[in-house]
């Protein structure tokens, strides 16, 4: 999941709104309230983005210099309104700047993030309102209200409201410095699409067919292949030049660079000073504290355990893959990285039956979101239905996700590339579901083929991965409160990748995976692509654990120690056998180094637990609807009202255990 540059700061700070005397519960902005079409010029979003900022302001200042008693619902309600009307706002500028198709109202969307982002800073660095709230007697209040306002203040206090007026200042400055360059790092990468020109069809050679001619020469006859998804991943897969697939690594690999080499040392060191201030020892340590893992040293000792379960797997496909790569050259002393994708793929060919090529012409966009949206709607009891809205671009379609007659949430699907756009796969959220007060609106932003051009399978498995995120979102946005609905973040990615599994179900995918004459994907095949699932598993962890070192290592150190080439050469060279690629700078265009600073190391995390979570639906069956209700309540329903471990324990019936994941990646389990 995406999650909106300072936004991630305020998911967790989420506890502020305002009036100056008992009120009801209200939203200064509603997010059904908040047309698009208000916003589709760049002008008409700065006027309506600061005059409801001044609006928020004006209830800040009241709760800030509220004069009576408070208590829940005269105080912390209010706070929580404000906070969700300012939420609404940031969501959908921080959403509109990664999807407009306008320019400058993608810049001024930025800004508007940037001065709603100010406000949730001075509100969670307020120390009359931290004051207020801690006066507040939640004793006789629900569990879930006791738990908001316990999480409420530990917040404050990770924000360092309890500094001096001086370091508040200063930790003021800092936190706004953070989400201008932190947007600047993003929009670099986002901006910057880069061309491998072509001389001739033939560099082209082992693509599809398909994919050579959607991609004509250009009138001096040369062809250009973008650093765009679905032009890059098809080409490291199948074209057979050594040379072609090397230099669109290099190209790839360097996006954002120069540009981000200053802007990422500036955000570091924003970070760094921030942190300590807040008292702790480097951001690292500040961005753990309300994680599950609870610091970088457990982070550390969990990356490396991993490294150990797949030392062998790792080591064994290693050899399997170089032996392979010297059948074709004999001299080779090693696998490179842009080697890596074109030989897996042809063992998985050759030795696995596997034609990834073949595979794809059973998947197309519009059969498999199809097949999504039924496979949800059978295992979840709930319906999806067109939901008739303004969009921002013709490409976007809107849905209403219902249980019964009750309409529980509304989503976007922007599932296409154009230019300018976020140029990866997210869920973008939109609104928080608060009960009573509004739904939970959520966008899937990603850059599939259309139609139904071929799609290949991990981008299947990525829709249904970005879909588990949608719903989870949508399930949990039904408590009172908006600091409970998000769980921890490394428990975030777990309801995703587990509903992955899903994909390697036959029963499921039967239902869509079609070629054009109609065909189902054979069983056959399928049962290879199953057996082969795995092959690749080993040195694709230890490619995560060394992002996850690099982001660990960014932010746990004073960042004058770091040179971001070494660091990052050093993480390879640690988690996996591949040498460094010559004059690549992979750290510039490495977007989570903004949106999750230290904290990469989540997804193996989430993993691990989607793993155990899995085993009970391997035990009832994936198809079996009472485990997955169950799931949807005592799991996704949950959202952050507790804490992760808590309610996955209710749902496993047993403690959490890492052993699942860890026989995985020894190769010592059946899937
Ligand atoms: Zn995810």
């Amino acid at each position: 999941m995406r999650i909106p540059v300072a936004l991630a700061v305020v998911l967790a700070l989420a506890a502020c709104g305002g009036a100056d005397e008992p009120a009801a519960p209200e939203l200064p902005v509603r997010y059904d309230a908040v047309a698009l079409a208000d916003l589709d010029s760049a002008e008409k979003l700065t006027v309506r983005c600061e005059a409801d900022e001044a609006k928020f302001r004006e209830r800040f200042a009241a709760l800030e210099s509220w004069p009576g008693a408070p208590t829940i619902d005269n105080y912390y309600r209010p706070l929580d309104s404000l906070t969700v009307s300012a939420a609404n706002l940031v969501m959908l500028a921080s959403s509109l700047g990664g999807v407009h198709p306008a320019g400058d109202v993608r810049a001024a969307a930025e800004q508007c993030e940037l001065l709603v982002n100010k406000l949730f800073t001075d509100m969670g660095l307020s120390r009359p309102i931290f004051e207020a709230v801690s006066r507040i007697d939640a004793s006789g209040a629900d569990e879930e209200t006791r738990y908001s306002v316990e999480k409420t203040l530990l917040q404050f206090r990770l924000g360092g409201v309890d500094k001096d007026e001086t370091t508040r200042e200063r930790i003021r400055e800092l936190s706004e410095k953070i989400s201008e360059i932190g947007q600047e790092f993003d929009r670099n990468i986002r901006d910057d699409v880069r061309y491998l020109e072509l001389d001739s069809v033939d560099d082209l050679a082992g693509l599809p067919d398909d994919y050579i001619a959607a991609r004509p020469p250009n009138e001096d006859g040369r062809i250009l292949i973008s650093t765009q998804y679905p032009d890059v991943f098809p080409l490291f897969e199948y074209a057979e030049s050594d040379e072609v697939r090397k230099e669109m690594l290099q190209i790839f690999r360097n996006r954002a660079y120069p540009q981000n080499e200053e802007v990422l040392r500036n955000l570091i060191e924003a970070r760094f000073e921030l942190a300590q201030l807040a008292g702790f020892a480097n951001y690292a340590e500040l961005v753990t504290a309300d994680k599950m893992s609870g610091s970088p040293e457990r982070v550390d000792s969990f990356l490396k355990d991993l490294k150990g379960y797949t030392a062998e797997t790792q080591d064994a496909e290693y050899e399997v893959l170089l032996a392979r790569l010297r059948e074709d050259m004999p001299e080779a002393e090693r696998l490179e990285v842009w080697q890596n994708s074109y030989i897996r793929s042809k063992v998985r060919r050759e030795q696995y039956n596997v034609d990834t090529k073949l595979v794809r012409e059973y998947f197309n966009y519009d059969a498999s979101r199809d097949g999504i949206l039924t496979l949800v709607q059978d295992l979840f009891r709930v319906q999806i239905v067109p939901w008739e809205t303004d969009t921002w671009h013709e490409d976007v379609e809107a849905f209403e996700l219902r249980d019964g007659d009750e309409v529980i949430g509304r989503f976007y699907l922007d599932m296409h590339p154009r230019e300018g756009k976020f140029g990866h796969a997210a869920m973008f959220p939109f609104a928080w579901g608060i009960e009573d007060e509004q739904l939970p609106v959520a966008g899937l932003i990603c850059n599939f083929p259309r139609g139904t051009e071929p799609m290949q399978h991990g981008q299947v498995v990525t829709f249904l991965h970005e879909f588990g995120h949608l719903i989870h979102w949508m399930f949990a946005g039904h408590h009172g409160w908006s600091n409970i609905i998000t769980p921890e973040w490394d428990f975030i990615e777990a309801p995703s990748q587990m509903l992955e599994e899903w994909i390697w179900d036959y029963d499921t995918i039967s239902v869509f995976a079609k070629n054009a004459d109609g065909e189902v994907l054979p069983r056959e095949l399928f049962d290879s692509m199953v057996a082969a699932r795995d092959f690749g598993l080993g040195m694709g962890t230890r490619g995560q654990l060394a992002y996850a070192g690099t982001s660990l290592g960014l932010y746990d150190r004073d960042p004058a120690e770091i040179d971001f080439d070494e660091h990052t050469a050093d993480m390879a060279r640690t988690y996996t056998r591949f040498e460094p690629l010559d004059g690549a700078h992979s750290w510039a265009s490495f977007g989570h180094l903004n949106g999750y600073s230290a904290i990469y190391y989540t997804y193996q995390w989430s993993k691990a637990i989607a793993t155990d979570m899995f085993t009970r639906f391997e035990e009832s069956g994936l198809r079996n609807v009472e485990t997955a209700m169950t799931y949807r309540q005592k799991v996704l329903a949950r959202g952050g009202s507790r804490p992760a471990e808590e309610f996955v324990t209710d749902f496993l019936g047993r403690p959490i255990s890492f052993e699942t994941y860890a026989n995985r990646l020894r190769g010592r389990s059946s899937q």
